[in-house]
């Protein structure tokens, strides 16, 4: 038997750093039927355990392999409401496929890929998966419509809440809008799944800043019960001189101003200038997307990261696909101070070497500067992607309960608040889109369990 996986096609690096495109092209039919071949099959699936939303993986390929689509979308749905998104943004390699028995001895089965193939078609072919609601009279309100609110949203819809998610920015979708770049995840697909929530009933209001238009004490008189799915959208910084120049940004911004304002293009509202030369400074996935986002539109484009290249917590796919588009990895380097020019804007950095030290108890290696090797370095832009924390806007004039690092405190999904339950980044700090849908469905299920 073949242990190899099928690979899908992708867009020729030369090209796709011209255009914002999304990079991996999916599986075909052919692609698809002859990876979901390879599926053992298993009768106590590693897989699905695995999967922190509990996806029936071998009876969703199984109907891959009947070529019966419609079926294997049935079966995802019943633990996923956003496959086509997941199939796509899901660090499968530490999730589903890290425990896929074929990958003991060659390749896991490519799970994403097969599941992204079929929430595709079911997207392009309008299948639905619920059918016949019925209506209760129980209001919920839900605020921030990112993958844990919108999980949220609809498993309370499929069983006959009324859901209203309350959205600050002009557009739902969280990271998934205004973060995760295009070429990653296209944004029709992330608006088509949110369309299929709207037709279970959910309706979204953007545009609503809760905790100043609307406060919390508000929604829960008005509501049987709020969810918070805020996120963790407060960049952090490094706190070096320098950091205050023009063309400093964060990564979140870059992204936001790029992925949902298109401000690189010549009619948007707030342009953003483009850099002749920028560093990244950071190594997880967020860097990565800033980075090849700056790349696609022309800027000489560099990481900067203070460990080595084994160290760089990015998902190594993600680091390939960087490398083979051209970026440049500027490896044991941290920077010092950024320069600026009379006018305060960013003409350079005085960065530092760094060496790695042992590793320490949590298996980490250290770094330490070495402190002769200070030198200059020329750019006109500098991103920051250092990590984020909670942004409690919503919280104003609540007693809620933080954790010392800033988190909201949940007993099960549940706050300090007798009505307010909450979940994903803004519970747990940074994570992945999976792990806040899940949270999204376990605070759905606690708040049917206790408004039966
Ligand atoms: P978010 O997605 O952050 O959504 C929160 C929403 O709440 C936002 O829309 C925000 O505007 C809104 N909001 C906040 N305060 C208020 C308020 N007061 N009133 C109204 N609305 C409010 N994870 C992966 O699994 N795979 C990836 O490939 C991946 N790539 C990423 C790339 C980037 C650039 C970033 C930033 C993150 C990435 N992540 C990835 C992480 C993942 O996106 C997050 O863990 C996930 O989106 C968290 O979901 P959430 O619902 O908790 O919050
Ligand atoms: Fe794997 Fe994510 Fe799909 Fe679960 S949701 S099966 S972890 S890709
Ligand atoms: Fe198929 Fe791998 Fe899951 Fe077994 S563990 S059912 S081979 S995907």
């Amino acid at each position: 038997m073949n242990d190899k996986r099928v690979l899908g096609k992708i867009q020729n690096p030369q090209e796709r750093i011209k255009n914002f495109s999304e990079v991996e092209l999916g599986y075909t039919k052919e692609e698809a039927l002859k990876e979901a071949n390879r599926c053992l099959q298993c009768i106590n699936p590693r897989c699905v355990k695995g999967c922190p939303v509990g996806i029936m993986i071998p009876e969703f390929i199984k109907y891959i392999k009947e070529d019966n689509i419609e079926k294997a979308y049935e079966v995802i749905s019943k633990s996923s409401s956003l496959p086509a998104i997941c199939g796509r943004v899901c660090p499968q390699e530490k999730q589903c496929e890290g425990m896929c028995i074929k990958g003991l001895k060659g390749d896991a089965i490519s799970i994403g890929a097969l599941e992204r193939y079929v929430a595709d078609i079911a997207l392009k072919n309008n299948f639905t998966s619920v059918k016949n609601i019925k209506k209760n009279n129980k209001k919920v309100a839900i605020v921030g419509s990112g993958p844990s609110g919108l999980t949220c949203a609809g498993e309370l819809a499929k069983k006959g809440y009324n859901v209203v998610i309350y959205e600050i920015l002009q557009k739902p979708g969280g990271v998934l809008t205004y973060g995760i770049p295009e070429f990653r995840l296209p944004k029709s697909i992330v608006e088509k799944e949110i369309e299929s929530l709207k037709k279970l009933g959910v309706e979204i209001k953007c545009d609503v800043l809760v905790g100043n238009s609307i406060t919390i004490d508000d929604l829960s008189k008005e509501y049987d019960a709020v969810f918070l799915g805020t996120g963790a959208g407060l960049p952090k910084f490094m706190g070096i001189p320098g950091e205050e120049a023009n063309g400093v940004f964060s990564a979140n911004e870059i992204l936001t101003r790029i992925n949902l304002m298109k401000a690189y293009k010549e009619e948007a509202k707030t342009p953003i200038k483009k850099a002749k030369k920028a560093y990244v400074i950071g190594g997880g996935n967020v860097a990565m997307d800033a980075v090849r986002s700056l790349k696609r539109l022309g800027v000489d484009a560099h990481i900067m990261y203070r460990r080595s290249e084994e160290e760089l917590p990015a998902r190594k796919m993600e680091v390939y696909h960087a490398k083979e588009e051209g970026i440049i990895f500027d490896l044991l380097t941290n920077p010092k101070e950024i320069l600026m020019d009379e006018f305060n804007n960013v003409i350079g950095m005085n960065v530092i070497n760094m060496i790695l030290t042992e590793p320490g108890e949590d298996g980490r290696r250290g770094v330490i500067e070495d402190e002769k090797s200070i030198h200059k370095v020329d750019c006109d832009m500098v991103v920051m992607a250092l990590g984020t924390s909670p942004n409690h806007s919503a919280l104003k004039d609540t007693e809620i309960n933080l954790s010392e690092k800033g988190l909201i405190v949940v007993e099960e999904s549940k706050t300090s608040h007798d009505k307010v339950y909450a979940g994903g980044d803004a519970v747990t700090g940074a994570a992945t889109v999976i792990l806040a849908m899940e949270a999204g469905k376990k605070a759905a299920h606690q708040i049917m369990e206790e408004l039966k």
